[in-house]
């Protein structure tokens, strides 16, 4: 799929159930179960899309998954269906692990980060080879030092291996990637959570992150998960992006949406809709 001068390619590295009060937050469950319906579990389900950018001589993905590395019954907790994973996701590319340049975490939850490394004789160790793994320097010290409400999504094993091979770039603040790729710094999801923007001859794209897990989140400032560190942040960083991607005409690239993967931004009345872009 072009873009520019660009490839760009989501790769589906699974599909999980999350708990519907933790992925909407304040909002009442009335209002967020017209959206997305929630299973007897009170679940709704959950895409991670994974973003492959290829061209200029570098291939960089973005974001990784849940990974290999759970039990059974972990996957049996998320209701992980993976088929295969974001292994074979790219393997129908025709790309193999030892291909990808950089690998971009927009922060280090274990949905975005779990297949930063796989298990190889029981031990966790890089999954991407040769890659640099480009993480923000304040993510990696809080993930690190985890406290009691954050211990359980930030885990050792999908960040440690990568320091050990050498193979970690950790950067502060608003950083170039490739001379069409920047990561941002998004705050409010985590204190120093990044987004990816791609801008290629006109064409302007922006991988969201947990931003906005779904279009919904997009389109209504208010809607936030209860993960958030700092949700009046998400709000402030949600105002800034929609006026961005309203003059930019942007393509949003959402990491958790089953449904709408990727749309542009209208206005609609005093709000915002989502339109779903089948191509770019
Ligand atoms: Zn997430």
């Amino acid at each position: 799929m072009r873009f520019g001068n660009l490839e760009l390619y989501l790769v589906n590295a699974g599909t999980f159930m999350m708990d519907g009060g933790a992925a909407f937050g304040l909002v009442p469950k009335v209002l967020w179960e017209r959206e997305l319906p929630a299973d007897k579990l009170n679940r709704v389900p959950m895409a991670a899309n994974c973003l492959l950018i290829q061209g200029e001589g570098q291939r960089i993905l973005v974001d990784t998954g849940m990974g290999t590395k759970l039990s059974e019954k972990e996957r049996g907790f998320f209701s992980l269906a993976d088929d295969g994973g974001l292994e074979a996701g790219l393997a129908k590319l025709g790309l193999g692990v030892g291909d990808i340049d950089i690998v971009i975490n927009t922060h280090l939850h274990s949905d975005h980060c779990g297949g930063n490394t796989k298990l190889v004789d029981g031990k966790p160790v890089p999954t991407f080879p040769r890659a640099r793994y480009w993480i923000q320097r304040r993510e990696w010290s809080d993930a690190l030092y985890p406290n009691e409400r954050t211990q359980a999504t930030y885990l050792a094993s999908n960040l440690v291996p990568l320091s050990e091979s050498g193979q970690l770039e950790l950067k502060s603040g608003n950083v170039r990637v490739a001379p069409s790729v920047e990561c941002q710094v998004t705050r409010g999801h985590t204190y120093a959570h990044q987004s990816v923007i791609v801008k290629s001859q006109d064409l302007v794209a922006i991988y969201l992150g947990d931003v906005a897990p779904f279009t919904v989140h997009m389109e209504r400032i208010a809607w936030i998960p209860a993960f958030d560190a700092e949700p009046l942040e998400t709000v402030e960083t949600k105002r800034s992006l929609l006026r961005w991607a309203l003059e930019q005409h942007a393509l949003l690239i959402f990491g958790h949406d089953t449904r709408i993967p990727m749309g542009y931004l209208q206005r609609e009345g005093d709000g915002y809709r989502v339109e779903p872009a089948r191509s770019w």
